[in-house]
């Protein structure tokens, strides 16, 4: 568990990159917020009406990556990596800097964030963290995608399949407690796609800034990545760190076990939705003291080496 306790980070830090759909380079802030504050983006390249809350309400767009948008249409996307990051290292309360309308890609993975969010260390604050508790079994479906969640006591537990043609992904399953695992193969899983996609998705104006180097790219059998991949669950193990980023945006850290089957952004954002429409399905709750699990990370922060 990551404690009942809000906590932000210790002091503001800062990363570049380029946006992977929109191809534009941006610079990213997060600043320490007070307690409650919750997880607000501010596009500082817009003067008014900037800020942009994370939150399920302002999604706008689930289409290859997360997009959130304000009243007055101000946006930012692909929100998922630096949000599962958020998850990942218990920040409840940050403000997220941004001057541009794209979170950069990084390397496709939460990789650099959880690192440098680890390494500077968080700051607990006066007020108890709010978790939201799932009280009874709700399901989502959609063809043959599904995502299912049922109450768990003291954490998010992820079951996830993923079912591709491809042989290389093929079929893959993976079962994540985000409370008591090193979580470690979770957070520098990269984004990925199959090589024939790639056109059809650029023509559509996407993955202007996408390469080998913030993507696992799969032609037939074989990945185009010379260094291979980080471990051998990572096509699932990404999906997983989306589904952490895309539920956070309920406003809360989850207590519910999840068995999700094809899930992506949009499945997530609408299960959500529907999830939160009834107020039976759940309680927002606190923890007790008791319930802390202290050294929630194995791996010390100078070890956190990818598993190449
Ligand atoms: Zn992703």
């Amino acid at each position: 568990m990551l404690g009942p306790i809000q906590k932000t980070i210790s002091k503001q830090i800062e990363f570049r990159g380029i946006g992977h759909h929109s191809g534009l380079e941006s610079v990213v802030k997060i600043i320490p917020a007070d307690e409650n504050y919750g997880i607000v983006f501010k596009r500082s390249d817009i003067k008014q009406n900037n800020i942009i809350e994370a939150n399920i309400e302002n999604v706008s767009s689930a289409k290859l990556c997360t997009t959130i948008q304000n009243n007055f249409n101000v946006s930012v996307s692909t929100v998922e990596h630096l949000l599962a990051a958020l998850y990942i290292t218990g920040i409840d309360n940050a403000l997220i800097e941004i001057n541009a309308p794209e979170v950069p890609i990084m390397d496709g993975s939460s990789k650099e964030f959880v690192e440098t969010i680890l390494k500077i260390g968080n700051k607990k604050q006066n007020a108890k963290r709010k978790y939201l508790k799932i009280l009874k079994k709700f399901e989502f479906k959609e063809n043959e995608k599904l995502i299912s969640i049922e109450p768990n006591e003291s954490s998010l537990n992820v079951d996830f399949q993923l079912v591709y043609s491809n042989s290389v992904i093929g079929k893959q399953r993976n079962k994540i407690n985000f409370s008591d695992k090193d979580l470690l193969n979770v957070y520098t899983s990269r984004t990925f796609c199959l090589f024939e996609d790639v056109e059809q998705i650029k023509k559509i104006g996407l993955a202007k800034g996408g390469s080998l180097d913030n993507a696992i790219v799969v032609k037939d059998d074989k990945i185009l990545n010379s260094t291979g991949l980080r471990n051998n669950k990572e096509f699932v193990n990404h999906k997983i760190l989306d589904l952490a980023g895309d539920f956070l945006l309920s406003g809360h850290r989850i207590l519910g076990s999840v068995t999700c089957i094809q899930g992506g952004h949009s499945l997530s954002n609408l299960f959500l939705r529907n999830l939160l429409k009834d107020r039976s399905n759940y309680s927002i709750v606190e923890l007790e003291e008791s319930k802390t699990i202290k050294s929630y990370f194995k791996t010390p922060v100078n070890k956190l080496a990818v598993n190449a």
